[in-house]
């Protein structure tokens, strides 16, 4: 196996590196009222000097340098206090938003749940336009981690968007209609897209999901003119009885042993991509491998190039430039996908453009964006798989008990939930902080007994249930999966300050010149809030009525600052609104969000059961095979995304069961037909058994209450929806 090419600085004096303020002149509105009113006018020139329009917010990032950094500055601490509402408009969607907007010459862009677009007019919020890719429903059974959309891409009149089904499309940002499309992934395999595109020198850049399912990863380039394929860089190499596609697929097969192809390699470039203009460089994080155990993937332990890797290639063509491996050998669902934010630092009074990644591993790290040499990696949490970092091989002291195995189980931390996701993180230049939503998790690792893989569904190989045994062994191990916000000093590699803790991740961040941090609260903790950025004292907080897990983002219109943010998470129950909504602040905003209302589920009142202990447990293994993933175990673990199967009325009726399982009537809503996988009486079975489940948990619960109605205050998502698992 061979090494990580980069060579590693072995002295780098750290505390010489300084902070230095990205490029930013003072104009603001004035450059955009020049720009002539055409939607979407953002030109190749607009994007390698985004920062000269502090104003707008023309890519995912705010600029190439993906800081997340506004440097506007009329919201301060001062007045912060008087951020209200200016206007919000409602989505259509009732599952979780995760699309960071886009605010260019005065209109508001936007991606939801279903890859869906909105253009809003920013002056009162106006839909200028919806746009809606159709998706096919019955395709939400690829989806891993939530039918979502992180983001698109504004260039020359056109919107693009990644669909979740694998079509790049390019809308006209003037009318909504659909320009063209192009399907990027092969159908047959369980791809998907769930990330936001780059434009980078009139191409579109963008990657793909379906690392848990077991796919080859790929990121590609596609003419923004006409989405034909520019290039296409593979992450890992496939059958090597087939020819090679570049030296680079050559140099990581000597990485790989067993049969990595069959089930793809995986390294899926899921979100993070940015583009480094001093160096024309496209640079972008790859997944963890497929299947997530090591053991089962290449039993010969080898490096595994280039999954759980930050890589760098040509942005003309493709062509490998350099990696570095943040985790040789993942075995722990450690994506190197966090989003990376590029930094212009000052060595020996030398410009040095670095990259910085809170990686997964829970590891922060710092490398130079040219050459890919390692310059720091710390840990920002708790970290117990390694003993950290060899600076000159740049390689991780892994603790040989945390490469578990099927009969020794590793309490692991970070767990397969990370230290940190898909979530971004924003730098301000002057506090020289990067400000993360941090997670501290564990989750109990163990290899899987009689593994199979499985087409077209989760091959993770490991036992999900080890937990529980676990526990049992060892009551006081840590087990925790909580989310909160941390500054962190990247040039001393250590945490400033951290905001209150949470169950699960919390969301997205935005920073601004007025020393502010703004940031969802999550999953979990109903909230939109500001921090101040040099103490951590939270100075303002606002009631969004829903979780808040996307980043928001910062504007000027008219000589005044907005902040903007995308909220809505899954609610506990998929019929219960979850008010899904684009929100807009301003000081002095007076606009009111409409009272909640109650929802009541319904009852969990299921038919007695009559079928045998047999046919139940025939339906059980119909169950596991086809239904699990989606709605988790016993039908009622992942209802934030998914109806109930408890207390589905379908419990009483087998034709009523038949039409959705087998005929399909709710295929647009995201429930397959599974006609081709079932046969009648194997539905029969699988109701039986669902009928089974509502009987024991209607035994577990107090006799004859009546369910409570959700209130808004716990119209909240377990982590199903959003659990950073991709
Ligand atoms: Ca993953």
């Amino acid at each position: 196996m061979i090494r990580n090419l980069l060579i590693a600085s072995s002295a780098l004096a750290l505390t010489m590196l300084t902070g230095c303020k990205p490029e930013q002149p003072a104009a603001t509105t004035a450059a955009s009222a020049a720009v002539p009113v055409t939607a979407a006018n953002v030109t190749d020139a607009r994007l390698l000097n985004a920062g000269a329009e502090p104003g707008q917010w023309l890519t995912v990032g705010g600029t190439y340098n993906e800081q997340h950094f506004s440097p506007l500055d009329q919201i301060t601490r001062d007045n912060v206090g008087k951020l209200g509402l200016a206007w919000f408009a409602d989505y259509d969607t009732n599952l979780s938003q995760q699309g960071t907007p886009l605010y260019v010459d005065g209109v508001i862009y936007v991606s939801t749940a279903w890859s869906k677009v909105y253009a809003f007019d920013a002056h009162d919020g106006k839909q200028l336009w919806q746009y809606d890719p159709r998706t096919p429903g019955q395709f939400a059974p690829k989806i891993c981690c939530g039918i979502v959309n992180r983001g698109i891409a504004a260039y020359k009149g056109k919107i693009y968007l990644g669909s979740l089904d694998g079509y790049l499309i390019a809308i006209d940002a003037k009318t909504g209609q659909e320009a063209w499309r192009k399907l990027t992934i092969d159908p047959s395999k369980p791809y998907s897209i769930t990330s936001a595109p780059r434009i980078i020198k009139g191409k579109v850049v963008i990657g793909n999901s379906g690392g848990e399912f077991g796919v080859r990863g790929y990121i590609g380039a596609y003419d923004a003119d006409t989405g034909e394929q520019a290039w296409r860089f593979y992450t890992v190499p496939g059958n090597p009885a087939e020819p090679f596609e570049n030296k680079a697929m050559e140099m990581a097969a000597k990485t790989w042993g067993g049969k990595w192809w069959e089930l793809g390699g995986g390294g899926t470039v899921w979100d993070a991509i940015v583009y480094d203009a001093e160096h024309d460089l496209v640079i972008f994080g790859t997944g963890n491998g497929s299947p997530w155990n090591q053991r089962l993937r290449d039993p010969t332990g080898g490096d595994n190039l280039f999954i759980a890797s930050i890589v760098a290639v040509k942005a003309d063509t493709g062509e490998y430039v350099w990696h570095y491996q943040t985790t040789p050998g993942d075995t722990w669902d450690y994506d190197a996908m966090s989003p990376i934010m590029l930094v212009d630092i000052t060595r020996d009074n030398q410009k040095r453009k670095v990259l910085m990644q809170p990686n997964k591993n829970g590891m922060f790290y710092v490398l130079d964006a040219g050459t890919g040499e390692l310059l720091k990696a710390d840990p920002f949490t708790a970290v117990n798989w390694n003993d950290g970092v060899d600076m000159k091989s740049g390689r991780p002291r892994v603790k040989p008990e945390a490469r578990y195995d099927n009969e020794k189980a590793f309490n692991l931390a970070p767990g397969v939930q990370g230290a940190h996701g898909w979530h971004a993180n924003a730098y301000n230049p002057d506090t020289g902080l990067v400000y993360i939503a941090t997670q501290r998790a564990y989750f109990v690792m163990q290899g899987q007994n009689n593994f199979v893989p499985n087409p077209g569904a989760a091959n993770l190989g490991i036992n999900m249930g080890a937990g529980a045994a676990y526990t049992k062994d060892h009551p006081d191990a840590p087990r925790d999966f909580v989310g909160f916000l941390s500054a962190w000093d990247p040039i001393q590699g250590k945490e400033v300050w951290h905001g209150e803790t949470g169950n699960g991740p919390t969301g997205g961040v935005l920073a601004t010149a007025g020393g502010l941090v703004f940031q969802g609260g999550g999953n979990t903790t109903k909230e939109f809030r500001a921090y101040d950025a040099k103490t951590g004292e939270k100075v303002w907080t606002m009631d969004p009525q829903t979780g808040v897990v996307a980043a928001p983002i910062s504007y000027e219109l008219d000589g005044k600052q907005y902040i903007a943010a995308s909220v809505g998470i899954a609610a506990t129950n998929y019929y219960a609104p979850n008010y899904s909504r684009l929100l807009v602040f301003g000081i002095d905003g007076k606009a009111q969000l409409p009272e909640p209302v109650t929802y009541t589920p319904p009852p969990l009142n299921p038919p007695e059961l009559t079928a045998s202990a047999d046919e139940v447990a025939a339906g059980s293994k119909h169950y596991n095979n086809y239904c699990v993933i989606c709605h988790g175990q016993n039908g009622q673990a992942r209802t934030a995304t998914f109806p109930n199967l408890m207390t589905t009325p379908m419990l009483h009726s087998q034709e009523g069961f038949d039409a959705i399982v087998l005929g399909g009537v709710r295929s647009a809503k995201g429930m397959a037909s599974f006609a081709d996988k079932l046969k009648p009486a194997e539905t029969s079975a699988l109701r039986s058994f669902l009928i089974a489940e509502a009987n024991e948990l209607k035994k577990r619960q107090p006799p004859v209450a009546p369910p409570a109605p959700i209130q808004p205050a716990d119209a909240h998502a377990g982590l199903g929806a959003d659990s950073n698992k991709k």
